[in-house]
Parts: structure tokens; sequence; C-alpha cells
């Protein structure tokens, strides 16, 4: 990939911490980009597509057989554009869609949707993306659009990837519309324990970021749906075994110069702000509400850190 264009240093005021790690923000619907974007946040570390897409009310499928291709399109470049021109130059990441067939069957069009017992364990993210290529070809599309009309701090973000051939299989569709991986930064969400254990191999894949989506990383790993409230309690990212594929992730991510980062809920949680921060964490991206906070927890850690170091 590319080196790292917009960087979140030219954002930084008087109330803002000055911070080696980076705070971004989620941003999951455009019309929150002003406010994002107002919030000193060093960029987005994680833009939902699916909001853009379930708000037109119609599956993609539907949606493309009532519009055509350009308006799906279009849809999302102007759904990108706005967070993209908000931030500008600094950098947006954009991850294709994600939402899993429970979702998609509430829209016209939904009844041709699969049936399925464990929708989060199915036929969601990178895995319907590669089995319907031509609905993932046109987001990416749209992000080749935005970058040729000079949006070129557009990022491309993969979910639920299990391991390194579903990243190379998305990198291959991306060249397919003439994005050039080498020259554009892009990445995969780590949210499958299988991605955390097949780090070395994504790395080598040429990502130049990975995210950690601990809202998933955590249901998976402990094996507790995150919409079951018999088993919330047991719910908890800062779970031992959770916290040992970030910092693994983390440490060989380091050696190979790929930055990582947090879009899940927790990044706002101040215990897990300490750990990663602490692993070498390069950015967290918490909601918009949180990031203050974040900024003042992350200056706090690195504090520490440099008093330790110079002791
Ligand atoms: C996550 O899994 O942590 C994440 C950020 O993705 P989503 O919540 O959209 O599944
Ligand atoms: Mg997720």
């Amino acid at each position: 990939g590319a080196s790292a264009g917009a960087s979140g240093a030219g954002q930084a005021s008087a109330s803002k911490p000055m911070t080696a790690t980076e705070v971004k923000v989620n941003v999951s619907i455009p019309e929150a980009a002003e406010r994002a974007a107002a919030s000193g946040a060093d960029g987005v570390g994680l833009l939902r597509i699916e909001h853009m897409v379930l708000s037109l009310g119609k599956t993609p499928g539907k949606y493309i057989a009532d519009h055509g291709d350009r308006a799906f399109r279009q849809e999302i470049i102007d759904g990108i554009r706005t967070v993209a021109e908000a931030f500008y130059p600094r950098p947006v990441r954009a991850r294709t869609l994600d939402a899993p067939t429970d979702e998609f069957r509430q829209l016209e069009g939904g009844e041709d949707e699969p049936t399925e017992h464990n929708p989060m364990l199915g036929y969601r993210g990178i895995r319907r993306s590669l089995d319907k290529p031509a609905v993932f070809e046109l987001q990416l599309e749209a992000v080749r659009g935005l970058h040729e009309m000079g949006y070129d701090n557009v990022e491309l973000m993969f979910p639920l990837v299990t391991d390194a051939e579903d990243v190379l299989r998305a990198k291959s569709h991306m060249q397919n519309v003439g994005i050039d991986p080498d020259k554009r930064r892009w990445g995969v969400m780590i949210e499958t324990p299988a991605s955390a254990l097949s780090i070395e191999e994504i790395v080598d894949a040429g990502v130049d970021f990975v995210s950690f989506g601990t809202n998933d990383l955590t249901q998976y790993t402990l094996a507790v749906d995150r919409n079951n409230s018999n088993v919330a309690d047991r719910y908890d990212e800062l779970h031992p075994a959770v916290q040992t594929l970030l910092t693994d992730v983390i440490e060989t991510c380091r050696a190979s110069d790929v930055d990582t980062s947090i879009c899940g809920q927790a990044a706002s949680k101040p215990a897990m702000v300490q750990s990663l921060v602490n692993a070498g964490i390069t950015s967290l991206s918490p909601n918009v509400d949180a990031v203050r906070d974040v900024q003042h927890e992350v200056k706090r850690v690195e504090q520490k850190l440099l008093v330790e170091t110079v002791r």
C-alpha cells in the first residue's frame, strides 16, 4: 500500500491533547460527518457503508434491479463523499457492506435472502461480497471514483475476513476495478479469532492496516452472542483471551510496520485504551461522544509510559 497520507497533526488545537497514538472516530451515517469532523478526531476509523444501503429501503439486488448499477454506485459515492469532504485531508476508512441476512430481510427484496439459524456466523461481510462480486465491485468502483475526484483520503477496509485467502481475493477485486493496492491505503478488520491467528499471512497479503472489531471478536472468541441478554454478563472485551489475541496481533503488525487500530465499542473503555496504548496500537476509533475522553486517557497513558522509559 501507499504510505500514510493525511496526518492528524494539523488538526491540533489548544484544547486537544497532542498524542502519539491517533484518536479517530466512527461514523455510521453521512449526516453525522460534520459533527464528527468537528470533534478534533484524527480521521474516521470506521465508516459503515451498510447504513447508506439499508436507508435505500431495498436489498442491493433489488435496488440494482430497479434502478441500475449506476444509481447504486452513485448512492455510495454520495455517502462516502460527504464524510471524505468533511474530514479532508484526514483519512476515512470506508468499510464494505457487512449487514447480516436478518437485516437485509427487513427490506424490499428481502424475501430472496437465505434463511439462517445463525446470521452472525453466516452470509455477511467479505463472505457475501466474494460470493456476490458484482455488488462488491460497485462499492469498490465508488471508492475508485472518489479517488479520481481527488478524495485521496478514502481508504478501503474489508469486514469479517477469516484468513489470508479472503484478503487476497478482496485485493484482486480492487485490482479488477482499477484500484492499485500498492498505491492506495487499504486494510481489513480483525474480528474473527481465525484472522487474529492468521495475522502473519494477512500482513504478507499486503495490508496497510488492520482494525480490531472487538464487538465481533469478543463474541466469537468467548462464544457469547453480542445481542443475547441471557449471556450479556459473560460478554467482556477485556477478557484475557481477547486481550491475548489483540496484543499478539499488535506485536506482529509492529514488526512489519502495519498500522493497528480498534473500531469496536470497547475503544472508549479506559482499561482497553490503557492496554492497547501500552501494547503500541497506532490508533483508536471510538464513537463521537467519547473522542475527547479517549484523547485525554491516551495522553495520560502515554505520559506514564514516557516517565517509565526515562526512569
Ligand atoms: C465490531 O465488530 O467491533 C465492529 C466495529 O463492527 P460491527 O459492530 O459493525 O459488527
Ligand atoms: Mg463487526
